[in-house]
């Protein structure tokens, strides 16, 4: 047998495994090594069946007394019943669906059972559990995989006692003096321990080092992949002349303490001379717009470009058409650039970008396609960062050289993952909102309050104020039960005659689009039902009220966004969420967003809610998929592997040297062609 072998190769592993197998992306011995264990149970646990308690997971040696087979009792499923004894009581043993277990146990034999007991009215019962002969029993620790359907707890243990003996020629791509220096064990001992591990302490050990080991592999691709130019880079130096008190002060209002704060520090790290590297993080409706707009400000009066990309065309076009009320007044040159323009006014904003007629460029991913060419980018700014992938930032950056960079974001990053993304960013916060913003009264409700709602909404309306509806989906589908945008937009048109509805959403064309908003935005139409395309960065100051359709299908984090368009004038301002059925879970949204309105505690809170494999799904953030190491909570070696990846890197940017080749090996498999890496 060899690690590149393939699974087939294995005893019990024919067509059918080996697809089942695929699904949890296991094709060859080695995946199988790196397979890891979710959760490991502790078979030295043993209770006699008199004291067993409900709910009990542990383990028991029985004799058989009885088996019967057959009989459809529990539903329709077949059982098999298996009577034991161990002196102290009797227990019964259940197998559902299980003929082939028929000649397994034979009476008076003695067996290990493991499994959750089960107590009712005094009987004790076992469903499924495992079990093996008292003669064979294993004792210890005993790994619990993640399994799919097809695959059985028993065969994957079965399988990875079969590629046990690979485990010492796994190849180590850690020298010798490095795990030493850093305190990790070695691979074979990292594998046999985190499969069958004997104690608690070693199993630690061993999921340490393969942790450690991918997240050295993530942060050393990532940093090969920046070149490293985050680290006291010489950047562009504006001027120090360029006073930005004038475009404050022309401003329609003062900026907050926080705002003033957060415009000092880009403004000194602006005219330091190394590069700019900050996270701008204020919660929906801060007023990050305008701090984006002064550093932008700056870069021009100092002979600079400037360059905003947001993701999504819709919100594009607000910035562009906010900056450019605010800019033209000072002569200043500003363009925007999406993939909708029509080929005559691309060329023409490519040609003011280059000869640097326009000071300011607005736009989407149109802004790093390679035809973009900058007369001289001394600033780029990304708006709603996170949706960005590495690529997309390390891309936009090298339109310039070494241009100032920050970053605006509402969600509130974990700070695990904020290192990742980000590395060694400064980070201002606006934990400040602009005067006279009153709390958006927020009310999760049930379907049959969905009337009392759109009432509300109609007094909003007749008070001349707008309204936003939200659902999940553009049209109705049989596959799920949810009240579609085509429909609710119908429904409304009909119930709100007297004023006008619109319905947006993603699938449409760019200009149909822009219509609508234009329309919403200059209050030609009343109330605009959508899919999330309004999701993020929407300022219609006008609009009041924000009705949120099936709303156990949204995470919290964008419920907090979503309710974030609302509330953004004088106003007082409302949100409704209407919950049809959903989970225990979506109702606990409803109360924390009726009991919340702090972007941060609701991020905290959607964490724990949906748990870290759902928020980190690490694909969203342009990162890499983690099979092991989880963002959310290993921090600490995180910072260990950042630290080593950094020293990794300074010495070997490109990874050429020998000793960094197993390293390298493992960036590339990692990354493909997710990283523009030369390697
Ligand atoms: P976000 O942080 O969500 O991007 P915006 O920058 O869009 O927020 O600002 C939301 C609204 O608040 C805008 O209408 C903006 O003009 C207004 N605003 C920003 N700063 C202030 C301030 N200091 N005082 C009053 N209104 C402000
Ligand atoms: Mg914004």
């Amino acid at each position: 047998m060899d690690p590149k072998d393939s699974v087939l190769q294995l005893k019990g592993v024919g067509p059918k495994k080996a697809g089942a197998l695929e699904k949890l992306n296991i094709r060859t011995v080695e995946d199988l090594m790196f397979f890891l264990p979710r959760d490991y149970e502790d078979r030295r646990k043993r209770t006699r069946i008199c004291d067993m308690t409900d709910g009990e997971v542990t383990g028991v040696e029985c004799e058989v007394a009885a088996v019967v087979s057959g009989g459809y009792r529990y539903g329709r499923k077949r059982t098999l019943r298996v009577t034991v004894t161990d002196g102290t009581g009797a227990m019964e043993v259940i197998f559902f669906n299980a003929a082939y277990l028929k000649n397994a146990f034979g009476k008076g034999e003695r067996y290990l059972f493991f499994g959750k007991a089960e107590r009712r009215a005094g009987r004790v019962q076992m469903i499924h559990p495992d079990f093996c002969r008292a003669s064979e029993a294993k004792e210890g620790i005993m790994a619990v995989y993640p399994l799919t359907k097809g695959i059985s707890q028993r065969e994957m243990r079965a399988w990875q006692e079969a590629v046990r003996p690979m485990y010492a020629v796994a190849e180590d791509f850690l020298s010798e003096g490095f795990r030493e220096e850093n305190r990790l064990c070695d691979m074979e001992y990292a594998l046999e321990n985190v499969h069958f591990p004997t104690e608690r302490q070693k199993m630690l050990e061993a999921r340490y080092r393969l942790i450690f080991d991918e997240l050295l592999v993530m942060q050393t691709g990532m940093m090969a992949a920046r070149h490293m130019t985050d680290e006291n880079t010489g950047g562009i130096a504006f001027s120090k002349e360029a006073d930005v008190s004038k475009y404050i002060d022309a401003l329609p209002y003062e900026l907050t303490g926080a705002q003033k704060r957060c415009v000092d520090e880009i403004e000194r790290d602006l005219e330091s001379g190394r590069m700019m590297n900050r996270l701008v993080q204020g919660d929906v409706g801060s007023g990050k717009t305008a701090v984006a707009e002064i550093a932008m400000y700056k870069a021009v009066m100092s002979g600079y470009q400037a360059v905003l990309m947001a993701p999504t065309e819709i919100l594009a076009r607000q910035h562009f058409e906010g900056m450019k009320k605010a800019f033209e007044p000072y002569g200043i040159g500003i363009g925007f650039l999406s993939g909708s323009l029509k080929a005559a006014g691309r060329r023409e904003t490519l040609e003011g970008i280059k000869s640097g007629r326009l000071q300011v460029i607005i736009g989407t991913h149109a802004v790093i396609q390679p035809e973009v060419e900058f007369h001289r980018l001394g600033l780029v700014i990304t708006d709603e960062q996170h949706r960005f992938g590495v690529r997309q930032r390390v891309k936009l950056k090298e339109k310039g050289e070494n241009p100032n960079v920050l970053v605006m974001t509402a969600t509130p990053i974990p700070r695990t993952l904020s290192v990742v993304l980000y590395g060694d960013l400064d980070v201002s916060v606006i934990d400040e909102m602009p005067p006279g913003r009153q709390k958006i009264a927020t009310r999760s409700v049930g379907g049959e309050k969905r009337e009392k709602c759109y009432d509300f909404v109609e007094e909003q309306l007749k008070a001349g104020r707008q309204a936003y509806v939200v659902t999940p989906l553009i049209e109705e589908s049989d596959a799920m039960d949810v009240r579609s945008a085509t429909q609710v937009a119908d429904e409304l048109k009909r119930r709100f005659g007297d004023y006008s509805v619109a319905l947006i959403h993603g699938a449409m064309k760019q200009d149909e689009k822009d219509r609508i908003m234009e329309d919403f935005y200059g209050g030609k139409t009343d109330v605009l039902v959508s899919t999330v395309v309004i999701e993020v960065g929407i300022n219609v100051p006008n609009a009041t009220v924000i009705v949120v359709e099936n709303a156990e299908r949204f995470g919290l984090a964008q419920l907090h966004q979503l309710r974030g368009r609302v509330g953004r004038g004088s106003h007082r301002s409302y949100c409704f969420l209407i919950f049809d059925g959903g989970s225990e879970t979506a109702r606990k949204r409803g109360e924390i967003m009726e009991s919340s309105s702090d972007g941060f505690y609701i991020a905290e809170e959607d964490l724990k809610l949906r748990g870290p494999g759902e928020i980190f799904g690490t694909r969203q953030h342009g990162l890499p998929d983690l099979k092991i190491a989880d963002l959310s909570r290993h921090l600490r070696i995180m910072e260990h592997a950042r630290r080593e990846a950094r020293a990794v890197i300074r010495r070997d940017p490109e990874l050429k040297d020998v000793e960094n080749g197993g390293l390298r090996h493992r960036v590339v498999k990692m990354f493909g062609d997710d990283l523009s890496l030369d390697l």
